[in-house]
């Protein structure tokens, strides 16, 4: 058997997958593997799959399938995995470190002290303690997200088209209630057609004047050019963003240069323990599909 571990995962992984087979990271070699592993670079679409022959299961280390052909896999008996448990925890402390670097101001702080300012009496913080995140989307990560800001003393509630109860968050019924009361409002939905372009002119203009929106979930959830605006124009006070259009975002892309904006380029799950998590699912997964064989 040959596992293709087709992106970059944990060090240590091709070691303690050599139970199973042979593994390589010879990408030339997927048209003979019986497991592929991917993260976000190599995309399994119709091409992939059908030079791959031997291909029996694909597991993306991570949350979003959107660069898997789930439905041309499925008609071809090849198996789909993701391992979304594993980057709850990486995904929701980004998402909080980019909300508590807008209010306390740390990257214009740093910024200007790098280029020989001091901003003492410019850089004014405000506090999260009493502000209402909203959160849109509330699965494993709103949640660990939800947990993290009631810590802090923020209210928080959710909108999820999906989900009737929550143990821990108000569940507001519609996006626009969420929207009207929602001094930060963080994404964590997956991209879908009813995800796609949700923030938008019009549910921006339904929030409150200077919310912060912060996005680790996709980045085309968001309108870019509208969000923009709002940014330029001050109905946004922040947009803290792991996610774009496209990975790395294209040199006109109109987020990069409005103002408040905090960016990172999509590390949501990258990080060592997350690969070390991702590494242990794929391992029972791939165990599991050995045993069943
Ligand atoms: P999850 O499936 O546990 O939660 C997603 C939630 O969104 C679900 O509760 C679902 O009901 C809800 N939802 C779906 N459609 C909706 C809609 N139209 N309106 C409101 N709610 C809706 O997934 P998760 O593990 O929490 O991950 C969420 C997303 O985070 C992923 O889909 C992915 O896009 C993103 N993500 C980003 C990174 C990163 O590196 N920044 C890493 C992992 C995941």
């Amino acid at each position: 058997m040959l596992i293709l571990l087709s992106d970059a995962f944990d060090a240590g992984l091709a070691e303690k997958l050599a139970r199973f087979g042979d593994v390589t990271d010879d990408k030339s070699r997927a048209p003979e593997a019986d497991i592929v592993l991917i993260r976000s670079k190599t995309t399994c679409d119709k091409e992939y799959i059908d030079k791959a022959k031997n291909l029996k299961m694909i597991i993306r280390g991570g949350v979003g399938l959107d660069n898997v052909d789930r439905e041309y896999a499925k008609q071809k008996g090849i198996q789909v995995f993701n391992t979304a448990r594993a980057s709850s925890i990486a995904v929701a402390e980004l998402a909080f470190a980019l909300m508590m670097a807008v209010p306390n101001r740390i990257v214009p702080g740093h910024v200007s002290m790098s280029q020989g300012h001091w901003a003492k009496k410019e850089l004014k913080r405000t506090e999260l303690f009493g502000k209402t995140l909203g959160l849109i989307g509330v699965g494993l990560i709103g949640s660990v997200m939800a947990k993290r800001a009631q810590a802090f003393g923020m209210k928080v509630i959710a909108y999820d088209k999906y989900i009737d109860s929550h143990p821990d968050v108000e569940l507001k019924g519609t996006l626009d209630d969420l929207l009207a009361q929602a001094d930060y409002i963080s994404l964590h939905t997956p991209l879908t057609d009813e995800t796609k372009g949700m923030i938008n002119k019009n549910t921006i203009a339904k929030m409150k004047n200077g919310a912060v929106l912060i996005n680790t979930g996709r980045g085309k959830c968001i309108v870019r050019e509208d969000v923009a605006e709002a940014l330029h124009s001050g109905k946004l006070g922040g947009y803290a963003t792991d996610v774009w259009y496209s990975d790395p975002p294209d040199k006109n892309e109109p987020i990069c240069s409005a103002p408040n904006v905090i960016m990172t380029p999509h590390i949501g799950a990258s990080t060592t323990e997350n690969l070390l998590r991702i590494g242990d699912i794929a391992e029972e997964l791939i165990e599991k599909f050995v045993n069943e064989k």
